[in-house]
């Protein structure tokens, strides 16, 4: 019998050296516009992550068989230039040990290094912002250029959830890359959208990132810049249960804001377990 705890992620027992998933917290919100706190997210869902039975009906399987592991938090320089180069390093070495990065963010610019380091074919958002903003509130690397940044790696890009974004920010979005609006989805159903994804995607490298507020805010309210007549929590997870199965090289969960009756953290860690189990079930057993 285990008689101490810990604050790492739970069942995430496995030593770095053997583990298949290696978690990381990003505990930076220096860019936010709206509401900070997001730097507390990390630690948060960790202690929701508790919550659950280790028994995943869905996938038959047990959290405990899993192979995963919690590095903790990384120690967060003040600036998000710096914040992405430390992402970076800390992917960088998780992916040349051969093992997928889980991140926990912190807010969404932290998405940013993960990318470039890992360069996937395919990069699936979930947002209700399009994050296409060149330079804002004097950074590059603001939370509101990731989509921009990440565009500098990969051709391919799917934004699934958006509703709140410029004129000009939804043109590109148009014209650029593949665009599922909440609209859409709640028009089309999810399954349908997420069809026509997994055949786009095939067997190409892609790059899972989770913003929050993709989800209605009404639902999840512990958010930095909540936006209402959102997505499902359950439309977040059919999209990472069915993209689990994908050859995903990188995921996020990134945008949560601590500061509700514990909904947004509850969910977080939810669907991390989620896109674990999903994604050992396809590719480990
Ligand atoms: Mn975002
Ligand atoms: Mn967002």
């Amino acid at each position: 019998m285990q008689l101490f705890s810990n604050n790492l992620f739970a069942d995430a027992k496995t030593t770095y050296e053997n583990s298949f998933y290696v978690i990381f917290g990003v505990p930076f919100d220096g860019t936010t516009s709206f509401k900070a706190g997001a730097r507390d997210a990390p630690s948060m869902i960790r202690a929701a992550s508790y919550n659950f039975e280790t028994y995943l009906p869905y996938y038959d399987l047990d959290m405990s068989e899993i192979l995963s592991h919690d590095m903790g938090d990384l120690r967060c320089d003040c600036l998000p230039d710096l914040v992405t180069k430390q992402v970076a390093d800390a992917v960088s070495r998780v992916q040349k040990d051969g093992k997928i990065p889980l991140m926990i963010g912190g807010e969404h610019s932290v998405t940013i290094g993960a990318v470039r380091t890992l360069a996937p074919t395919w990069y699936v958002v979930c947002d209700a912002h399009l994050d296409l903003q060149e330079e804002f509130r004097g950074s590059f690397y603001n939370h509101d250029c990731v989509t921009t940044r990440v565009s500098e790696t990969v051709k391919n890009i799917i934004l699934i959830g958006p509703r709140s974004g410029t004129h000009d920010e939804f043109d590109t979005a148009r014209k650029k890359y593949y665009l599922y609006t909440t609209d859409v989805v709640q028009e089309r159903g999810i399954s349908s959208i997420l069809d026509e994804v997994g055949d786009m995607i095939g067997n190409e490298t892609v790059y899972l990132s989770i913003d929050a507020d993709a989800i209605d805010c009404c639902m999840t309210p512990g958010l930095g810049t909540p936006e209402p007549f959102g997505l499902t929590p359950t439309d977040i997870r059919t999209v990472v249960r069915r993209l689990a199965s994908k050859n995903v090289v990188g995921f996020d969960y990134v945008e949560v804001l601590p500061n509700d009756a514990g909904q947004t953290t509850i969910v977080a860690a939810h669907i991390i377990r989620e896109f674990i189990a999903g994604h050992h079930a396809a590719h480990h057993r």
